[in-house]
Order: structure tokens, then C-alpha cells, then sequence
């Protein structure tokens, strides 16, 4: 980081580090290359910073998006419309009759209602719809509640139980054409025996389907890779290698079949930070706070998910380190980045990096207390 001439530069902003992330691309298309049926799709959700999102299209890898707005920001950035998939439990016509026109890949159909009016629309224009269902395979990622996506009880998919009836209705649909089933079992997992126990339930639910004359072309094994935040710098980049080791080993493919991942946060968390300011170092009575320029409106996972973030201060690294509260200018309690952490003691006018906020970070940023939206310098 060139924190000189980030000393010019207007706080709170977003810093990339594109080398970081060409480095994290070419990790995975290592870990993939003998596996050409393997196909890695990048989640938008994660970070749609136009340098992020224009490497990551050059790369080759496809789009998973969940709106009619991450849909047209692929399209912008060089994903071709056949790598493009579309998920979401509520899509809206208007986005759906865009994708239509656009040509993607595939719809990930969450409901029978959604398959109903998928159908309907590609009528209307002439089309079939590659369609493939989401389903929950019922297993626990060990992960925080409001990232956990495929236990039973949830609004995302259909159940297991409800998978054949569905391909049985997709398949009497004139506009549709089924082509996978879709499994996403939820973010920051890091445990990886729960994508070993999603292998076998989907190697259990092929068997039965098969009994039934159902071919699966694709499958979708979904994102959820998590990430180091407590030591970025011991891994920068994740372990992809055990992570699709897992499914080359697990998995029972059929002839001609092939597999999509959808890693989001594994791909960019790392490397992002998000920048600021310290404003004040306030003494307290029992505590010390240390209260910076960004606030939970730039990065609001610590406020949503009780995440943490490493936070370095770039100014003086070597201060003597003693133990702060850092926390936001938002009128809210819960705009705390930390509490009681050890730091080199900070003044005002440092810089402080809250580290692996690539991830679910500026993508987030809102305008509450009607501030403005960070910007970001990807480099
Ligand atoms: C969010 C999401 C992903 C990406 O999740 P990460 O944890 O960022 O890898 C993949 N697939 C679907 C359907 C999602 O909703």
C-alpha cells in the first residue's frame, strides 16, 4: 500500500489490491486445471468494483448474480451472457424478461410459482428457459445463522423431498429446459466436511433420481469458501486446493457432467481494506476509544454479523500497542468495529486499515446519517 499518497486522499475509501487478486484467480485455475468440467463462476454480490470485476471477467470465469443489476453490471464487464446465471428467491418480470433477452446460462429457480412465470415469459417471447432448482440439501454449515442457507426451514429453494415433483413440472413446460440442480449451503465456511456432507447428499439424490430416468447435466455446488479474518496475512489466499480436492474426490460424475462453483467472498475478500481516518482518541473512564472517520455505513459486517476485521495502523505501526474500542461516527451503538482491541496506540489523523473487507464491504455502504458513499483506488 502507498500510504503516501493515500495521505491525500479523501477517508473513508476502499484500497484493492489487484495483484492480491490476479494472484487469488490464478490459485484457483491451478486448482481447477485438471478438471475441465469444473467451472467457477464469480458471485457479484461480494464486490462490484469496476477493476475487480473487469480482471475477474478476463479471467474467463462466468457470473453468478442475484438481480436484474448484477446481471446488466456482468454483462457491462465482459461476462458472456452463456456464463451468466441468475439466482434469488424473488425475481422480479422486469428481470427476468432482461435475462430472457439476454441469453444467460440459466435461471436458479427457487420456487413453483417462480418456474410458473419463468415459463410464462419465455412463451411470450418465443424462448426456452434453461432452468435449474435450488434445492436444500439439509446440511449444516457451521456458520453464522444469518449466513447459514441450507438447512430445511429457509426461505431460499425447495426441499429435498420436492425435487423430483419439480424437474416432473419443469419438464411438461414448453419454454423450460432443465439442465441442473443448484445447492448453496451458505457463506464463511469454514468447516470444510460440511461441503463432504453436501457431496454425499448429492451423490445420494442422483442415485434416486437416476431410478427415475433423470439425467442431471450440471451441478451446482453453490459458494460459501470462507476466508481468514483474524490472520489476512498468513492466508492471503484461501485454500482452494483442499476446497475443490473435496470434490474431485466426493462427487460421482456421469459422463458429460459438469460442475459449477460460485465463490464470492473467497475471491475478493482479501484482497480489499477499507481505509480511515482517526478522528479523536476519546479516554473514558474504563475504556479508550478510538473513533475513526468510516463507520458501519461504509462497512457494516461487524454491526450485521458480530464480524471482526484485523485493523493495522498504517500511520505508526510501531507506536506502543495498547487496547481500544474502535468505533464509528454513526448514531448507533451497534457502529463498533471493535472492542477492547490491542493496536499500536493511534493519534489523530492516522490512517487505519480494517483488513479483508473486500468481501460484502463497499458493495453494502449505505448513505445513512446521509453520508456519502466511500469511494475506492484499486491498483
Ligand atoms: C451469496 C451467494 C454465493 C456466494 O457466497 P460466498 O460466501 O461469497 O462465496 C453463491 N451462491 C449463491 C446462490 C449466493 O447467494
Amino acid at each position: 500500500m502507498n500510504i503516501s499518497r493515500f495521505a491525500l486522499c479523501e477517508t473513508p475509501f476502499y484500497y484493492y489490491n489487484l495483484t492480491l487478486l490476479q494472484q487469488t484467480l490464478d490459485s484457483i485455475t491451478a486448482a481447477t486445471a485438471d478438471s475441465p468440467n469444473f467451472h467457477v463462476h464469480y458471485a457479484l454480490k461480494a464486490c462490484v468494483a469496476h477493476e475487480v470485476l473487469q480482471i475477474i471477467a478476463q479471467h474467463g470465469f462466468g457470473a453468478d448474480c442475484v438481480s436484474g443489476g448484477e446481471i446488466e453490471m456482468a454483462h457491462q464487464h465482459g461476462f458472456a451472457a452463456n456464463d451468466i446465471v441468475f439466482a434469488g428467491v424473488g425475481k422480479a418480470d422486469w428481470e427476468i424478461l432482461r435475462a430472457l433477452d439476454l441469453g444467460i446460462q440459466c435461471f436458479n429457480v427457487e420456487s413453483l410459482p417462480e418456474l410458473e412465470i419463468i415459463n410464462e415469459l419465455a412463451a411470450r417471447k418465443n424462448l426456452v428457459a434453461r432452468v435449474a432448482f435450488r434445492i436444500n440439501p439439509n446440511v449444516d454449515a457451521h456458520t453464522h445463522a444469518k449466513i447459514t442457507t441450507g438447512l430445511n426451514e429457509n426461505k431460499f429453494g425447495l426441499a429435498l423431498e420436492d425435487t423430483l415433483p419439480a424437474i416432473r413440472r419443469a419438464a411438461s413446460l414448453t419454454n423450460i429446459q432443465f439442465i441442473g440442480l443448484h445447492f448453496h449451503i451458505g457463506s464463511q465456511i469454514t468447516k470444510l466436511d460440511s461441503y463432504r456432507e453436501l457431496c454425499i447428499r448429492i451423490n445420494e439424490l442422483q442415485s434416486s433420481l437416476e431410478e427415475e430416468g433423470i439425467f442431471v447435466p450440471t451441478l451446482n455446488v453453490g459458494g460459501g469458501l470462507g476466508v481468514n479474518y483474524t490472520a489476512p496475512d498468513t492466508e492471503a489466499i484461501p485454500d482452494f486446493a483442499s476446497y475443490f480436492t473435496i470434490f474431485k474426490q466426493e462427487l460421482q460424475l456421469r459422463e458429460g457432467q459438469s460442475v459449477h462453483f460460485e465463490l464470492g467472498r473467497s475471491i475478493v475478500a482479501q484482497c480489499g481494506s477499507l481505509i480511515s481516518r482517526v478522528l479523536y482518541v476519546k479516554e473514558g473512564h474504563s475504556k479508550r476509544f478510538v473513533i475513526v472517520d468510516a463507520g458501519m455505513t461504509d462497512l457494516i459486517r461487524p454491526a450485521m454479523y458480530g464480524s471482526t476485521h484485523q485493523i493495522d495502523n498504517l500511520s505508526h505501526p510501531e507506536a506502543p500497542k495498547a487496547s481500544f474500542d474502535v468505533v464509528g461516527p454513526i448514531c448507533e451503538s451497534s457502529d463498533v468495529f471493535a472492542t477492547d482491541y490491542v493496536m499500536p496506540t493511534p493519534q489523530r489523523g492516522d490512517l487505519l486499515a480494517f483488513r479483508s473487507a473486500g468481501a460484502y464491504g463497499e458493495i453494502m455502504a449505505s448513505q445513512y446519517n446521509c453520508r456519502r458513499l466511500p469511494g475506492h483506488i484499486a491498483e
